[in-house]
């Protein structure tokens, strides 16, 4: 449930300032409720915004030609798929009244998925194995220490026809700016927003024929999860934890799985790491 992600991050928001980066607060504090103009609103200038303690430094992630790790190039194209089970620990995300939580099951969703996206040749790499709540930034940081890596983070719904499921791309952030070189945290998503979309548009199209009365196309959202990660990323929601049977709900997890699989097998030859100033020298 996405809603959840600006109402969370809120609370979080109490307990850490004055930890986190003028970058982070920023960011933190862009609610899903504000218009596009609104959400243009850039973040204040200061020097910290560009490395935020104890996260890797946002340019090293964003797309270098000059890879440090090698073989794994950009021009080796899309191998990786970062795979995100939303919530968990002590966040449970949506519940139903029949005593569904979300965060248990994404995680469900999770097996499958990672299985389709194995048997077409991905590696993938989860940002939680078990019932840990890793912090946004921890599992943005888990994309961006990849090379050739989409995001894909799983969430099921309070909301929405049961039986449906939706693609979101993060909405648009401000341009980057050349900050010295580097691409701000809070913004790392903005390069790549029209692979993100061109991706998203892909799988949403899988699960369109997979489940009726869902939409054609991806939409947008400012979704935490997203915005702060450097590498085409996609949020995934089915709805929904109301069902009375959770039954309900695996017995889609075969289907969403193999919507995911397919959209990044069709979008891996589209894969390209887009030029930005954050490319290394
Ligand atoms: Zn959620």
């Amino acid at each position: 449930m996405l809603s959840w992600v600006s109402k969370i991050l809120r609370m979080k928001f109490l307990s850490l300032l004055g930890l986190l980066s003028v970058a982070l607060v920023a960011g933190v504090l862009v609610s899903p409720s504000l218009t596009p103009s609104q959400a243009q609103q850039p973040a204040p200038s200061n020097p910290a915004a560009t490395s935020p303690a104890a996260t890797p430094t946002p340019g090293r992630v964003a797309g270098s030609a000059a890879s440090p790790f090698g073989t794994q190039t950009p021009q080796g194209g899309l191998n990786i798929v970062v795979l995100d089970p939303a919530h968990g620990g002590t966040d449970p995300g949506a519940r139903g009244t029949g005593g569904i939580r979300e965060s248990e099951i994404v995680l469900d969703f999770a097996v499958q998925v990672r299985r389709a996206l194995e048997l077409q040749g991905f590696q993938v790499v989860q940002t939680r194995q078990g019932n840990e709540n890793p912090s946004f930034d921890d599992r943005s940081a888990t994309a961006n220490a990849q090379r050739g890596a989409v995001f894909v983070t799983l969430h099921i719904s309070s909301t929405g026809l049961p039986g449906t499921a939706r693609v979101y791309v993060n909405s648009d952030l401000p341009p980057v700016a050349n900050a010295g070189g580097l691409i701000p945290w809070d913004r790392a998503q903005a390069p790549f927003l029209g692979l993100s979309k061109a991706f998203g548009d892909l799988v949403q199209g899988f699960l369109a024929q997979r489940f009726k009365g869902s939409p054609d196309t991806a939409q947008s959202a400012s979704v935490r999860q997203l915005r702060t990660t450097a590498a085409p990323a996609i949020a995934v929601e089915v709805s929904s934890v109301t069902v009375e049977d959770r039954a309900d709900l695996d017995r889609m997890a075969p289907g969403v799985a193999d919507a995911i699989a397919r959209g990044t097998a069709a979008f891996k030859p589209s894969y390209v790491v887009p030029s930005t100033p954050g490319a290394l020298p």
